[in-house]
């Protein structure tokens, strides 16, 4: 297919850092298939555990990744156990799950502020999950994760350590970083390239800071504007725009026991903590918004009805 502009938004999936058993052993959440396959892996250890284990033993998941995905799915897992006793599972408690979270850098969500990690952690620690900081995997066997000092026996392994783009990208004659994003220009134009630009997780820019532009959704979000507008300035023959990351913040939802972040003002250029019931709504917010984008404002209204609906409805874990 020939063109005249190209857009390059291919996104990134998990990145094993070329650690071996990776992609043998561990459960990814790159795509819904994959959350399915780990959701089905759950289900089968639990239903297992409830005709075999004795009252000592536990279901064991570890947790590779202490970032927003890695925090998030901790959580989540201790509140579906909670759940499973009203679906007629008693044998399986709060205190039968243990998760061992691992991260390599001194604490987890490093990109929250330093004493929201801490409250996190606090959540986390106090459901019963286990954080274990400054820890690099080496390698993964079945059911055993190997770290420098000791190695980690586990039921379930998810790797939600990092990403990196589509590896062809790094065979195409264009420039790319060693997780084979694609180097931009400020105006998003991949370096030396007129007419093909790079957006979202695939693109790689460094900002004034000298950090580079993270790849979550609203980076991509900002990106597909200002790339938008350049294509049709490139068209008219006017000046493109250089792209400027405006960081509005970032919400983790630690399931239904507690919400936090942090949103950056830009026009009072402020930097507001939020927790509890706000941080819950602003990311219920964010969702809706994001429908919206998508799908207009009616469609988000019936949607958000019918979730309503469906909330009192269905049952409040999928046990199939
Ligand atoms: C579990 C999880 C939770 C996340 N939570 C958050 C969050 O809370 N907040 C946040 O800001 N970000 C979050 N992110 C990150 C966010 O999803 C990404 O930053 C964002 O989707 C990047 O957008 P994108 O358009 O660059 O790529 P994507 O959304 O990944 O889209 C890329 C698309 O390109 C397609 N594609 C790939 N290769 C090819 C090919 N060769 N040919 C054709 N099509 C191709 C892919 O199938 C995909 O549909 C999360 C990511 C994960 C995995």
């Amino acid at each position: 297919m020939d063109y005249d502009y190209l857009v390059l938004a291919l996104g990134a999936h998990g990145n094993d850092f070329g650690i071996n058993g990776v992609r043998e052993h561990c459960y990814t959440l790159d795509s819904y298939e994959q959350a399915e396959d780990f959701h089905l892996g759950l289900l089968n250890r639990f239903l297992q555990f409830s005709e075999t284990a004795t009252q000592q033993e536990k279901v064991k998941v570890a947790i590779v990744g202490g970032g927003a995905t890695g925090v998030e799915l901790a959580a989540e897992l201790y509140y579906t156990v909670d759940r499973l006793e009203q679906f007629g599972v008693h044998k399986i408690r709060h205190q039968t799950l243990d998760v061992t979270l691992i991260e390599a850098t001194d604490r987890i969500l490093p990109i929250l502020p330093e004493d929201l990690s801490r409250k996190a952690e606090k959540t986390l620690t106090d459901l019963g999950a286990k954080i274990k900081t400054n820890v690099m995997v080496k390698g993964v066997q079945e059911n055993l994760l190997l770290t420098e000092h000791e190695s980690i026996e586990a039921d379930l392994i998810v790797w939600a350590a990092g990403v990196q783009a589509p590896a062809f990208l790094s065979q195409q004659n264009l420039p790319t970083n060693r997780i084979n994003q694609l180097e931009v220009q400020s105006t998003l134009q991949v370096k030396g390239q007129q007419n093909i630009y790079a957006i979202g997780d695939c693109a790689f820019l460094l900002q004034d800071n000298q950090r580079p532009v993270p790849a979550t959704a609203q980076a991509a979000h900002q990106m597909a504007k200002t790339c938008a507008s350049n294509i049709c300035s490139q068209i008219n023959k006017q000046t493109l725009q250089t792209f400027t990351y405006h960081d509005h913040g970032a919400l983790i939802s630690l399931s239904h026991f507690q919400a936090l972040g942090n949103l950056l003002d830009q026009l009072l250029k402020r930097n507001w903590m939020v927790e509890g019931k706000v941080a819950r709504m602003a990311y219920a917010s964010l969702y809706r918004q994001h429908q919206y984008a998508l799908h207009g404002f009616w469609k988000t209204f019936w949607l958000w009805l019918v979730n309503l609906m469906e909330k009192r409805i269905k049952p409040k874990l999928k046990l199939y």
